[in-house]
């Protein structure tokens, strides 16, 4: 199974994908992840993304879609991986099409956690004050973090529709009524 996981940030991408990766052993692999900790060593790399991850802006694509390149060359991604904050832009989804088809493996599916606008705000800012470490999860960055999903992530599931199905879950309720509502979607698919 491969699957990519849409929705705005706060949407509880991150939750789903550990409990989707853990139930199915699949590897996790959040763009956002590699970036912090990229920061956190303050690595070139890490240096380089800060300032943009703080100010809730996307790093380049080139650079995200490089990253990506590596990580699915890993020999944990054979078995299957939910992608997590990775395609962000309809160019990251075309690149990530095209490094899918060399190696005969694309995407199965495309799950898009649906949650309210006013749910999201509230959900972020509270991650920031019980201490996520997030320099992004404060209600100004919130906000713009928002406008630029709005703005570019937004057409990427346009994208999939155009190209493939995109499978809708309601992302409001317990986390693990969440997971089995995602479960229910994507285990007619575990056959492939
Ligand atoms: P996330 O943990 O997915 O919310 O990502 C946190 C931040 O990392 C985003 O606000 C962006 O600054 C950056 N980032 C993560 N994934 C991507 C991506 N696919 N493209 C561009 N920027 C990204």
């Amino acid at each position: 199974m491969r699957v990519v996981l849409l929705g705005p940030p706060g949407a509880g991408k991150g939750t789903q994908a550990t409990l989707l990766c853990q139930r199915f052993g699949l590897a996790h692999i959040s763009t956002g992840e590699i970036l912090r900790s990229a920061i956190k060593e303050g690595s070139p790399l890490g240096k380089e993304v800060a300032p943009i991850l703080a100010a809730g802006s996307l790093v380049p694509d080139a650079l995200v879609i490089e990253l990506i390149r590596e990580r699915l060359m890993k020999d944990d991604c054979l078995k299957g991986f939910v992608l997590d904050g990775f395609p962000r832009t309809v160019e990251q989804a075309k690149a990530l099409a095209l490094l899918l088809s060399e190696i005969e493996k694309p995407i199965t599916n495309v799950v898009e956690v649906r949650v309210d606008d006013a749910v999201l705000i509230d959900r972020i800012v509270k991650r920031g004050q019980e201490g996520s470490g997030r320099s992004d999860d404060t209600h100004e960055v919130v906000a713009r973090r928002l406008e630029v999903y709005r703005a570019q992530t937004a057409p990427v599931t346009a994208y999939y529709e155009s190209v493939s199905e995109v499978q809708v879950v309601d992302g409001l309720g317990e986390v693990a009524e969440i997971h089995r509502r995602i479960c229910d979607l994507v285990e007619p698919e575990l056959a492939d």
